[in-house]
């Protein structure tokens, strides 16, 4: 299971065709934040080429699942997400003076690599894009109250008495015991 386009395959009129890619690929890579809701990731890859130039643009659909980082609950997150990457024949990257200008700009372009002369292999940036679309701190809600500090109880089911008044002042309050000390 890889998504790989034989360059031969490939001309000036864009093809689409779907891959899938393993789910768990890119759940090794996120430490344990994340695990797969669904076995694989549905990938869409329109392609053309011209002479060894190929243009990509793939379209990324897969399911995780994490847990809320402020409650602790499950939550299953869909990612979809869309990329494009250009891909030069082997050794332009890095043809230095020989190159013209154009050529210059695409080597200083994240979006653009070189292939190997033989297939268009995207698992990698597939994975990379799907890492990068999923969110830093996930969250059930936007609004999630998260757990109460003191006793440990889901703020969104739950209500507790603790009073949250001193914790929540006392960075502050510490910050200002240290300014009377210095004057
Ligand atoms: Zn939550
Ligand atoms: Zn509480």
């Amino acid at each position: 299971m890889a998504v790989s386009l034989p360059i031969s395959t490939l001309n000036a009129t864009p093809q689409t065709r779907e891959a899938s890619l393993a789910t768990s690929w890119c759940a090794e890579r996120l430490a344990g934040v994340y695990e797969a809701a669904a076995p694989t990731m549905a990938i869409a890859v329109t392609a053309s080429r011209h002479a060894e130039v190929v243009e990509v643009h793939a379209h990324v659909q897969g399911k995780f699942r994490c847990a809320c980082s402020r409650c602790a609950e499950p939550v299953e997150l869909t990612v979809d997400t869309e990329f494009d990457h250009h891909f030069v024949g082997p050794g332009q990257l890095d043809a230095g003076d020989e190159f013209d200008a154009e050529a210059a700009d695409l080597d200083a372009d994240p979006d653009v690599s070189e292939h190997d002369g033989a297939n268009i292999l995207l698992d990698e940036l597939c994975i990379e894009h799907t890492i990068l679309a999923l969110p830093d701190v996930p969250l059930c809600n936007e609004d999630c109250k998260g757990l109460c500090p003191r006793c440990g109880i889901n703020r969104n089911t739950e209500t507790c008495t603790c009073d949250l008044s001193e914790e929540r002042s006392s960075p502050w309050a510490k910050l200002a015991e240290l300014r009377v000390q210095k004057n």
